[in-house]
């Protein structure tokens, strides 16, 4: 027997036929079956034989057709027809292909054939199982493969009559005028081409869809599936939107669903193909899969990929809580950026077109809006993708619209990044180029994690959803000994930071609940609208207590940079500084602006009478104890039971760090590392400054050191040590301050799942090898 491999392809040439018999089932197939199965089944039988669950089948091998052929007394007759074809002559091919074909139909199939068929058919279900007929002929399921769907597949078929019928059909269709012209083309001759076909139970899926055993694009280990109702023709053809879970393999844990709206499915239409139905309206927004339906769906992948040594590209089915895998090949856009295949089946133009620093994870699609100035912010609607300079407090209303955020500058810890990731939108800062490069109107898909933008839409990527109804994270049963606490700085986001479970705020920015306002703090003192700044910060703080019952939530006095007042009502009276990073902002600014800082205190006040004990008091920026003397002395001057309310310091400036032990004889209840600005002033690297963010290193040894140290004598004393900076949502980090003793960990909404599943890592890991050293002794 002969394999001719050509033009990337591989066909089933010349039989020998002595051994091979005419059906092979599932479990006797092997991928070297290849020249007596096809593609198609060597890929089934491969399956089968890892135990993957696929849906019973058997093969009508290519032997099958030769014997057939013989039998019939067909073969120089079909191949004279091809022997002095013009291809290219559009009437003579038809003409040829109607004659060849009508010749395998007419035929009789040998009675063996026949029988045996009826036999295996039978042995499939006593009564009659409704199959799908495929032919098998190419190797169209092949990695380097490029011909597929030149023979015919027929679904539905009940009945051994419907059946014999649908093989011979099958094997006429090898001689349909598309495949002689493409083999013809690829230089086979005819006389050596064979097909087998397939016959396999018909999934009648209740939910089907799609599987990548790993990222599509990078190639990470995370297993990505799409789900909807129906046959899994709805998502392969993309006719509907579907959900999209995302299980991460290392962590063995769903870390993303995203539930869409489902308008439609494909459903078997009586014993005739499939059919186009409305979803009823109470599945159309209910979750497909389960999270254990996805674990599983995820194991199965996993073993396709391992026994393959390549990520697959699998379709799945499942029937009354069955699951069936029906088809499985190797995903080739993995390390080949150019070109993805779309979750959906359609071929996406996944070029990369800029990149940049992934901000706020998700994934979205949609019309590129470029804002050069705040006062454009209107041209923004609801779905396009933001793209400007940099972000400013003032453009947070349009920033709520919008289905991703990117910025020309900033770094992990910018305006752009805190509030996008609270938002929940997409976002990719510090691409340096971005409102330059990309265009108004242009199409574009933003990948917030990666940090990718992409040319074009990607059919799949569903709007981002809230935290809740992505993560799972209210359900997640670990507790751990470090608390993990969640950072908030704008009020909507309470609820899903509270979703999270988390132990409480670590740190509620409040200069975003002014700076929304668009108005500076001065502005509403000198135009005496000093009440209406109280009350916004009353209700603004009050909305995330009553969020978080019982928990501590450190609100965090004002800190923001004069340069970011700019543009507001007010900002005019700002000053002009050369590097406001270093310049009058945080616990400085407050000491020196009583007014400012007293009307902070008042919404305090407030509060603490309306019994919120759970409020703690931080302030940012200290760099020596007797800034926090003189705040403290200033509150006891307005009234405030300093000895019982909560107060402490953020650690951010290395003198504070260094000094910690004299900030607890000053009377500090707690400590937080606020590593964004601690990492920029130990190292001297501007956080938001994109062509230093490569140095920017929250693991620098130096940096590491003064946290180390400051833990250490917080421990001494008994005094909560946390850390609210970026770098505490990074579970390498977070791990690490476990070991080096901190009491708790404020991290961003989206990283709290993950946080909470290193600490809790860390800490057993810990308690492990204690007990070990213990037993060694
Ligand atoms: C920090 O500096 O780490 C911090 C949390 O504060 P901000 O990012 O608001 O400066
Ligand atoms: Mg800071």
């Amino acid at each position: 027997m002969i394999i001719i491999k050509q033009g990337g392809g591989e066909i089933i040439c010349g039989a020998s036929m002595k051994d091979v018999p005419n059906i092979l089932w599932l479990e006797e197939i092997r991928k070297e079956d290849i020249i007596s199965v096809g593609g198609k089944g060597a890929s089934l039988g491969e399956m089968a034989s890892l135990g993957l669950p696929v849906p019973r089948a058997f093969v009508v091998t290519a032997q099958a057709f030769r014997r057939f052929l013989v039998e019939a007394d067909l073969e120089e007759k079909i191949f004279t027809l091809s022997d002095q074809l013009d291809v290219e002559d559009n009437a003579a091919l038809e003409k040829a292909a109607d004659a060849a074909k009508s010749l395998v139909m007419k035929a009789k199939m040998p009675a063996a054939i026949r029988d045996e068929i009826k036999k295996a058919y039978k042995k499939m279900s006593k009564s009659d199982l409704i199959v799908a007929v495929r032919s098998s002929a190419t190797a169209e399921d092949l990695p380097d493969a490029s011909f597929a769907g030149q023979q015919e597949t027929y679904l539905n078929i009940k009945g051994e009559a419907a059946l014999l019928l649908a093989v011979q059909k099958c094997w006429a269709s090898l001689y349909g005028a598309r495949a002689i012209y493409y083999r013809a083309k690829q230089g086979f001759d005819d006389r050596t081409v064979n097909i087998a076909v397939v016959v396999q139970q018909l999934v009648h899926s209740e939910k089907a869809g799609v599987m990548f055993t790993s990222h599509p694009i990078t190639g990470e280990p995370q297993t990505i599936i799409e789900g909807s109702w129906g046959l899994g023709e709805a998502v392969v053809s993309g006719s509907v939107s579907p959900d999209n879970y995302v299980f991460d393999q290392r962590r063995e844990l769903v870390i993303d669903r995203r539930i869409a709206n489902k308008k439609v499915e494909i459903i078997a239409d009586g014993d005739h193909g499939t059919k186009l139905v409305d979803v009823d309206s109470a599945r159309q927004d209910a979750q497909v899969l389960s999270d254990e339906e996805v674990a599983k769906l995820a194991m199965y992948g996993k073993i396709a990929e391992d026994h393959y040594g390549i990520p697959q590209d699998v379709e799945w089915g499942i029937v009354a809580g069955t699951i069936y895998i029906l088809q499985s090949r190797p995903i080739t856009t993995i390390g080949n950026k150019k070109e993805a295949k779309g979750m959906s089946g359609q071929k996406q133009d996944a070029k990369i077109i800029l990149q940049g620093q992934g901000a706020a994870p998700g994934i979205a699609s949609g019309k590129v809006v470029i804002i050069r100035d705040v006062k454009d912010t209107g041209a923004v609607k609801e779905g396009d993708i933001l793209v400007t300079r940099m972000t400013s407090p003032d453009m947070v209303p349009a920033m709520r619209k919008v289905a991703a955020i990117v910025t020309d500058e900033g770094g992990m810890t910018c305006h752009a990044a805190i509030v996008s990731r609270e938002l929940g939108t997409p976002a990719i800062v510090g691409t340096k180029t971005a409102t330059q490069l990309l265009k108004n109107g242009q199409l574009i898909t933003v990948d917030g994690e990666r940090g990718l933008i992409y040319e074009g839409i990607f059919e799949s990527s569903a709007p981002a959803k809230p935290a809740t109804q992505q993560g799972g994270f209210s359900n997640a049963p670990i507790i751990t000994a470090t608390s993990v606490k969640v950072n908030v700085s704008i009020p909507e986001a309470a609820t899903r930071a509270a979703a999270t479970g988390a132990d409480g705020v670590g740190l509620l920015r409040i200069e975003h609940l002014i700076l929304g306002l668009s108005k500076t703090p001065g502005w509403f003192i000198a135009n005496h609208k000093e009440e209406d700044f109280v009350k916004e910060l009353h209700e603004g703080i009050k909305i995330v207590l009553d969020a978080f019952p019982g928990k501590s939530v450190w609100v965090r006095t004002l800190d923001a940079p004069t340069d970011e007042f700019r543009n507001m009502a007010g900002g005019e009276n700002e000053p002009i500084e050369h590097n406001p990073m270093l310049g009058w902002r945080g616990i400085r600014r407050d000491l020196q602006s009583p007014d400012q800082f007293r009307l902070q205190v008042e919404a305090f006040k407030r509060l603490w009478k309306e019994g919120y004990e759970n409020l703690g008091v931080m302030f940012p920026m200290v760099s020596h104890p007797d800034q926090f003397t003189a705040a403290k002395e200033m509150m006891r001057g307005w009234g405030v039971n300093v000895e019982t309310a909560t107060l402490g310091i953020m650690i951010e400036i290395p003198s504070s760090a260094i000094m910690v032990e004299d900030f607890i004889k000053a009377g500090i209840n707690f400590a937080s590392f606020g590593t964004n600005d601690l990492v920029q002033y130990t190292l001297a690297i501007d956080r938001n400054n994109e062509n230093v963010a490569d140095m920017y290193a929250p693991q620098h040894p130096a940096v590491l050191s003064l946290i180390h140290n400051a833990i250490q004598t917080c421990r001494a004393y008994n005094i909560e040590c946390s850390i609210c900076g970026q770098a505490g949502s990074d579970p390498k980090m977070a791990s690490w301050l476990v070991e080096h003793g901190i009491t708790s960990i404020s991290a961003n909404i989206d990283a709290i799942a993950k946080i909470r599943e290193a600490v809790a890592r860390t800490e057993k890991r810990i308690i492990l090898e204690a007990a070990r050293n213990c037993d060694a002794e």
